[in-house]
């Protein structure tokens, strides 16, 4: 291609290809033309001064710099290219300086380009989001490929919802599932496509290895949940933290925070143009990938370049949350428990006949409405139904799922024969296993009197009691957030990704992992569980890939080093 068609051309330059050698003695011209051509697609070119065919007057090349120009010059947009880090060579382009606009305060004099370029044979794995899933899978791609320039890029802090979850003890995955299949059912959104080879990769069991191998305890809960024995989150992110910088540099994965990526398309040479930006400055980075990982959970940001590069989003909608109930003396309830309840979630206009929408476990009244696992379940089971709902619908709970309606209303009878003398609120048969606090509610809401005697309760009032007791409505009236685990249903759809993989099927060396997935978990590790399969099967596949790459290109220098010789 020649030069004018490459200023002609939209797309962002391509340096990584390029290798700094190349750019040594006349190739230096050739250098100067693409950062030229560079500056232009950057609307740079002004800055740059007429007298060379650069537009520059002195060209210096800096070996393990890591300098970065951080001018912030009012009224001119100005990009900062320096801080990727990605090579070892630098190449400080200084400009004229009476080209320079100075706006009144300090004068650009120099802009920084970072040339990615990889040594022979050497790749560039981007991952997008330092959070679980982008963490491990970058750790495992760095492992399997100790020569692939692995560079993970966080908007904010990583694995910050690692450290928040779990109430601050992060509940690392579910240890109750050794059958992938039953496993798969705990996923409303991924429970079809999961019950083939996805958790048979890396499953529970494995995710637990991988952290007791690298030092973590780990205890498995009565109801499967995995904590590490400290309790603390902490630990989790510092097992990551050490492993992802471990130091040696074949081992280190490149953490870059503070950068959003804004931006990525493919490239004629088959690679990846990634956009990076920077919110608080007016800065933009390019960098060539030939991987990228999106592992952005639910960030717009992450859905954006997802439909960039191609694929598709299903609209995200919260999944894990409470429900508001309008119910004042319910609300004076908060604190009771109920081991065992019933719930069936009933929403206007969706079929009755979803079995997801009943469930069965424990349920908490809160100060504004419902919570616990059984409530939690409906919630992401019919996180879609009641999004459409507006979150408003009917929960229908039975308090006493374990007793027939008959029998239920043959142990009030008998109660009442054996307690005629006594109040209606001072005792109820043993079989209901409510507290008082909750009999006082059933009582209120059938308009009993709690100072009626049994004697004088009819057994038509005592029918409508059982009945209150099976079939138990509360309208809902909104959602609320369930501050232990949060997430988000939607996102790229698992049909346009190869699950063996975490590959696109639309991108070749585009993968996937994580929330950013239209999959979702109930509470109790299994978000973090898919987080840690997905990622590691999406280092997996790039470690393979770029080992193989890089073999192959050390297997050509081999032979054309010997053909050297021989010609000697
Ligand atoms: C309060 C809370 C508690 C939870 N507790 C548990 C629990 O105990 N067990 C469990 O299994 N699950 C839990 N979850 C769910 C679990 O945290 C998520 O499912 C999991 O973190 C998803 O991992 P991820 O790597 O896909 O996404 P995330 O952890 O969300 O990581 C994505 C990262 O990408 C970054 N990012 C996004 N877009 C960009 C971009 N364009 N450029 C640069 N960076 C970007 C984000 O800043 C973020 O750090 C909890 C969730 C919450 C909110």
């Amino acid at each position: 291609m020649s030069f004018s068609t490459i200023v002609n051309s939209s797309a962002p330059a391509s340096f990584q290809s390029e290798r700094p050698e190349k750019f040594m003695g006349t190739n230096f011209k050739r250098w100067q033309q693409k950062m030229l051509f560079y500056l232009t697609t950057l609307n740079l070119s002004r800055f740059l001064t007429e007298d060379s065919p650069s537009g520059g007057d002195a060209i210096d090349t800096q070996f393990n710099t890591t300098t970065e120009v951080s001018e912030d010059i009012q009224g001119s947009r100005v990009y900062y290219l320096s801080s990727m880090n990605l090579v070892p060579q630098r190449f400080i382009y200084r400009l004229k300086g009476n080209s320079i606009p100075t706006h009144g305060r300090r004068r650009l004099s120099t802009i920084t380009f970072s040339l990615a370029a990889p040594k022979s044979g050497e790749e560039v794995l981007v991952v997008v989001g330092g959070g679980a899933a982008g963490i491990y899978g970058a750790i495992r791609a760095k492992t399997l490929a100790p020569n692939l320039k692995v560079v993970v890029i966080e908007k904010a802090k990583p694995l910050s919802k690692v450290k928040i979850s779990g109430g601050g003890r992060c509940n690392v995955t579910n240890g109750h599932f050794p059958d992938n299949k039953i496993l798969a059912e705990h996923y409303p959104r991924g429970h079809k496509e999961f019950r083939g080879s996805f958790f048979h990769t890396h499953g529970p069991m494995d995710t637990m290895s991988w952290f007791s191998d690298h030092g973590v305890a780990l205890k498995v809960e009565e109801d499967g949940r995995v904590f590490p024995t400290s309790d603390s989150s902490s630990t989790i992110i510092d097992c990551l933290m050490s492993e992802a910088k471990r130091s040696g540099v074949p081992h280190l994965v490149l953490l870059q925070t503070g950068k959003v990526v804004t931006g990525a398309s493919s490239t004629a040479d088959g690679k990846f143009a990634v956009k990076l930006e920077k919110r608080s400055l007016d800065y933009v980075e390019h960098v060539e990938a030939d991987y990228i990982l999106i592992a952005s959970g639910s960030s717009k940001q992450g859905y954006n370049l997802a439909t960039q590069l191609g694929h598709s989003i299903v609209e995200p909608v919260p999944s894990l949350f409470t429900f508001k109930i309008s119910d004042l003396k319910l609300a004076e309830l908060s604190g009771v428990t109920f081991p065992k309840v019933k719930a069936k979630l009933q929403l206007e206009g969706i079929p009755k006949n979803i079995p997801q929408l009943t469930q069965v476990g424990p349920m908490l009244v809160t100060h504004w409405g419902l919570s616990g696992p059984v409530v939690l379940r409906l919630s992401a089971w019919g996180a879609r139904y009641l999004s459409s709902s507006d979150y408003e619908g009917t929960l229908c709970v039975d308090f006493t799922p374990d007793l027939h309606i008959e029998d239920l209303k043959s142990a009030l009878t008998r109660h009442k024969s054996q307690f005629l003398r006594q109040k209606v609120l001072n005792s109820y048969p043993s079989e209901l296993a409510v507290v008082k606090r909750f009999w006082k509610y059933i009582l209120d809401r059938e308009g009993i009197c709690r100072d009626t005697l049994w004697s004088s309760i009819s057994n038509n009032s005592l029918s409508s009691v059982a009945s209150l007791l099976k079939d138990c409505a509360f309208s809902v009236k909104g959602k609320g957030q369930f501050k232990d685990e949060f997430v988000t249903a939607g996102g790229v759809p698992l049909s346009e990704i190869y699950l063996d993989t975490m590959g696109s099927r639309i991108h070749s060396h585009l993968y996937f992992a994580g929330e950013v997935l239209n999959v979702d978990g109930i509470t109790g590790g299994f978000n973090f569980q898919n987080a840690w399969t997905g990622g590691y099967i999406a280092g997996t596949s790039i470690g393979n890939l770029a080992g193989v790459a890089y073999n192959r290109v050390n297997h050509l220098v081999a032979i054309a080093t010997i053909r050297a010789r021989v010609q000697i």
